[in-house]
C-alpha cells in the first residue's frame, strides 16, 4: 500500500524540498539527491503509486503516454538527447527500490557498461 508520508509524496505536497528540473499537474521532476551519475534526474508522477506494476496497473493510458513521453522531454531538455541516457525503475524492495512511490530515474552523462 502507497504510504502518502512517503519522501517523494511529501516533495510533492512541497513539505520537503526538491531541485526541480520540470513539473506539470501530473508529474515531477528533480534531481537524485544522491547522484549516481553526472545528471541523475528522478521524475516521479503526482499520483499515488507504489512502484511501476502498481502504476501500469492503475493509471489510464493517457497518464502513462504522458509519464513516459515527459520523461524524454525531460531527457533532451537537460541535454541527454544526442549522447544517450539509461532510464531504470526499481520495481519492488529485491530490485533496490528504496523510495515506494513509483519514480524512473534519468541517468546521463556517463559511458555506461552491461545493464547493471
Ligand atoms: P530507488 O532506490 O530506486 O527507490 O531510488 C530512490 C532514489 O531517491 C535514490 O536514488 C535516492 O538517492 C533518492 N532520494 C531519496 N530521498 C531524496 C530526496 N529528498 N531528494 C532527492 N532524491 C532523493
Amino acid at each position: 500500500m502507497h504510504d502518502t508520508n512517503n519522501i517523494f509524496a511529501k516533495i510533492i505536497r512541497g513539505e520537503v524540498p526538491s531541485s526541480k528540473v520540470y513539473e506539470d499537474d501530473k508529474i515531477l521532476a528533480f534531481h537524485d539527491i544522491s547522484k549516481a551519475a553526472p545528471i541523475h534526474v528522478l521524475v516521479i508522477p503526482k499520483g499515488e503509486y507504489l512502484d511501476y506494476s502498481d502504476f501500469i496497473a492503475k493509471a489510464s493510458k493517457e497518464d502513462v503516454a504522458h509519464y513516459f513521453t515527459k520523461i524524454n522531454e525531460i531527457a533532451s531538455s537537460l541535454g541527454l538527447a544526442e549522447h544517450g541516457f539509461r532510464l531504470c525503475s526499481n520495481n519492488g524492495a529485491k530490485s533496490g527500490q528504496s523510495v515506494f512511490h513509483f519514480h524512473t530515474h534519468i541517468l546521463g552523462g556517463a559511458n555506461f557498461g552491461g545493464v547493471v
